[in-house]
């Protein structure tokens, strides 16, 4: 006999039509087999609010050995917890085993682990929370670190049990592919309904158990467009500082899922309003303390607009733009240290990007392929900005040169390089062959200057265009 209040078909928005066939699949096998078949969590939300889900996630009462005996298509992941992957083409459905919590919410409600070791996921991979726990019932199940982090958390359950170790309520609703009823313990639907995110049970406990949830509130507020419960968010602020203690792997994976998801813009606004910038990202805030309003905080604006577009429009984003755009005043400020005749210096522009990644890797774990991606982009500056004859074409065949030059236009909308050299660029890739070579030797031979740009003294542009130190 549940817990839960069951709301019947009859009484809610969700229709069939709405869910992904393949999902509805994988549910109806579980049913014919006799086991339990829910679907769970973010798609349960985003369905009654209206919103076409990312993806949708399965949780069963069959253990992950009997998912992959009922469908051929099916692989096992996660090394300490173990969770169905089945395979549609490109569609993955999670299939999860119910996870027993030690105790309703407000004791000892459990949370995720560490993820998997390596590097991140690209966004997309199997939620942490599903994918870390432990694959043991032993009896040390349930661990707690000194701050009241999560260390382990490994016995499968009921959804009596699995219900309380999730975050938020609008998160924690059932429907059941039984009856096609939604299992409701803890309020979800009433505050999905009213765009509330609460909190399954005490705040500061569950932050504690788990840092990560406050980014994840910041998210979810930010892309749901829902208010933060204010029991919640004054733990957020009180408990701001627990980030330095998550998983730097995770607050990789989260700072893409905040910003390459496609409300990258509102995740920022909402991050800073809840003092959760400093946390994650703290060169970054500290580089917007103390330069306010700086043409640095416009053009990462403008960026993550730019990106949420390219989302929006189904294009491909990358975190090496993501993080160029996010370590520009780091890298800026670091190299506006040093005298102006070394600001075009590939030395000193690498060494800053090196220093600014290393301050990053202290909190936010960025994988190296990233990293030199950020390096590359930035070296590439001042060679884009003072194009030489006709080795400057050589630059088109870069394979950072895209990058490079978004992010050249983008300096050059807020005059932190020339605007006249970017539409040069712009012109030279729609140019023909013989185009290229004609415009490259204008500016090298320094007849009539190629589409004005510039030549001769190199421009001392402040890269951060903070105003110089009195
Ligand atoms: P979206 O996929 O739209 O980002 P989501 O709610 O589905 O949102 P996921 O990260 O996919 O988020 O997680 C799926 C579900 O797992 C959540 O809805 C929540 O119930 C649970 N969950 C995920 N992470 C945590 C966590 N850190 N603590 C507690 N529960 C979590
Ligand atoms: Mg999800």
């Amino acid at each position: 006999m549940p817990l839960a209040r069951i709301v019947p078909r009859s009484e809610h928005t969700i229709s069939r039509s709405h869910i992904s066939p393949n999902a509805l699949r994988v549910l109806y096998r579980l049913k014919e087999a006799g086991f339990q078949g829910f679907l769970v969590g973010g798609c349960v939300r985003d369905l009654l609010i209206g919103l076409t889900p990312k993806d949708f996630d399965v949780a069963t009462n069959a253990l992950p050995e009997e998912v992959r005996r009922l469908f051929r298509n099916c692989r096992l992941i996660g090394r300490r917890f173990r969770l169905a992957h089945v395979f549609f083409g490109n569609e993955i459905i999670e299939v999860a085993t119910f996870r027993a919590a030690s105790e309703p919410p407000g004791e000892e409600p459990l949370a995720d682990l560490d993820p998997e070791e390596g590097e991140g996921p690209e966004i997309s991979e199997p939620d942490e929370f599903d994918a870390d726990l432990a694959d043991t019932q032993g009896e040390d199940a349930h661990v707690l670190d000194e701050h009241g982090r999560i260390l382990r958390d490994n016995a499968y359950g009921t959804i009596d049990d699995d219900v309380w170790r999730r975050d938020f309520t609008a998160n924690a609703l059932y429907y059941s592919i039984a009856d096609f009823s939604i299992w409701d313990y803890v309020g979800g639907l009433e505050d999905v309904l009213a765009r509330r995110l609460r909190i399954i049970g005490d705040p500061e406990t569950r932050l504690r158990e788990d840092p990560v949830r406050m980014l994840r509130a910041a998210r979810f507020a930010a892309k749901l467009d829902f208010t933060i419960d204010p029991p919640v968010e004054a733990a957020i602020r009180e408990f701001s500082g627990l980030l330095a203690s998550a998983p730097p792997a995770r607050l990789f994976d989260e700072t893409l899922k905040l910003f390459l998801a496609g409300n990258g813009v509102s995740s920022f606004a909402s991050l800073r309003r809840l003092g959760l910038l400093e946390g994650l990202l703290p060169t970054v805030a500290a580089y917007f303390r103390r330069h306010p309003g700086s043409l640095v905080e416009q053009l990462l604006l403008r960026g993550l607009e730019n990106t949420d577009a390219r989302v929006r429009d189904g294009k491909s984003v990358t975190p090496t733009f993501l993080f160029a755009l996010l370590l520009y005043g780091p890298i800026a400020q670091a190299i506006e240290a040093l005298p102006p005749n070394l600001w075009h210096e590939a030395g000193a522009i690498l060494d800053a990007c090196d220093d600014a990644a290393r301050e990053l890797s202290a909190r936010v774990a960025l994988p190296r392929r990233f990293s030199l991606g950020v390096r590359e982009m930035f070296a590439l500056q001042p060679r884009l900005e003072q194009p030489r004859g006709r080795r400057a074409l050589r630059l088109l065949e870069h394979p950072r040169f895209r990058a490079a030059y978004d992010l050249l236009l983008l300096r050059a909308e807020f005059e932190l390089a020339s605007p006249e050299i970017a539409v040069w660029w712009t012109r030279l890739q729609n140019a023909s062959p013989d185009e290229r070579g004609r415009m490259a030797d204008e500016l090298a031979g320094g007849g009539a200057r190629a589409g004005g740009a510039p030549r001769g003294p190199r421009r001392r542009r402040r890269r951060g265009g903070a105003k110089p130190a009195a």
